[in-house]
């Protein structure tokens, strides 16, 4: 035990990611050498209700300090939803009975430290810009946008290096964009066909299900697609395909990133890497499209990697004022 404690530092960097069904908690060496030295997680169970959750952090950060024989004056926190630091409540979240509480103070309070926090989205870009896929083949890219398609989706924007989370804590906040207006389910975001009840994965399941008459999960339904034997794979194959293009087409026209990453279940399709830039050419003003379209490398880990960079990020402290 001794041996281990050894060693960790004060420049180390800790983070903290709150997802639906864990709570994780990572250790980096140092912002120049952001090795993992330690990784633990707990389950979130949000289902207990919120003091449950700041009493799962408090477990969390027992064990990290147990291992550690350290306590840090400052974490980084990635959180579903946005922080409004104005108010001092958290919205948006898809796990809703954060929303309305001021997560930030609560955790300052129990945990007895500073919070840095962005939402996980944006933890997401910044992981895979500093440590990820962008760090390794584009390392010249100034402007980054992530996005994660999944159950849920998001977006997170990276300029230079740092996360852009705006004047009202929305930046890259893509996933509640206007798609297609009526359409799909009526969304937590109080809109009905965002981007998030169109092209996320329980969306496009939904979709198939309706025109086809049963449901197959959305791996399936790729495998039929590629197969060419199922009208309706194709049909919600290509509302995918649609849809993120035209979604995607209206970040480009206004940040024309360098490098586009995807995380996230959806992620995993091969033909948004393949068949995007066809689409898209004809969506932006622009008569060719040649931004590489990148798969994420970190997968779960990115959004408790970005958290832990977030410290490091000075561009966020405004945010607290
Ligand atoms: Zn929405």
């Amino acid at each position: 035990m001794e041996a281990e404690m050894g060693i960790f530092g004060a420049e180390n960097l800790w983070g903290i990611d709150l997802g639906g069904t864990k709570i994780e908690g990572v250790v980096l060496k140092s912002f120049e050498q952001p090795d993992e030295l330690l990784r633990i997680r707990v389950p979130t169970e949000a289902h207990l209700g919120y003091e449950h959750i700041l009493n799962q952090f408090q477990l969390l950060f027992s064990k990290l300090q147990a291992k550690t024989g350290r306590k840090p004056d400052v974490i980084g926190l990635a959180s579903p939803g946005t922080y409004i630091a104005k108010i001092g409540e958290m919205k948006n979240c898809n796990a809703t009975v954060i929303n309305g509480r001021n997560l930030k103070k609560d955790l300052e309070d129990t945990l007895e430290v500073d919070i840095v926090l962005a939402n996980d989205a944006n933890c997401f870009a910044l992981a895979e810009t500093k440590l990820g896929i962008v760090k390794s083949h584009y390392s010249e890219a100034k402007v980054v946008f992530g996005v994660i398609l999944g159950t849920g989706v998001g977006g997170g924007l990276v300029v230079n290096g740092h996360v852009i989370q705006g004047k009202h804590g929305i930046g890259g906040e893509w996933g509640h964009n206007y798609l297609y207006p009526g359409e799909g389910k009526l969304c937590y975001c109080g809109k009905q066909g965002c981007n998030e009840q169109i092209i996320s994965g329980p969306a496009l399941e939904e979709f198939y299900k309706q025109k086809s008459g049963h449901y197959k999960p959305l791996k399936e339904i790729y495998h039929l697609h590629l197969q060419g034997v199922d009208k309706f794979a194709e049909l919600t194959i290509k509302r995918l395909l649609d849809g993120f293009a035209k979604a995607l087409s209206v970040v480009i026209n206004i940040v024309d990133p360098d490098v586009i990453v995807l995380g996230g279940g959806v992620s995993h399709i091969d033909a948004l890497y393949t068949d995007t830039s066809e689409v898209l050419k004809d969506m932006i003003f622009n008569h060719e499209f040649d931004t590489p379209i990148l798969k994420a490398q970190l997968g779960d880990s990115a959004g408790v990697f970005g958290a832990a960079l977030l410290i490091a990020d000075t561009s966020l402290l405004p945010l607290d004022k």
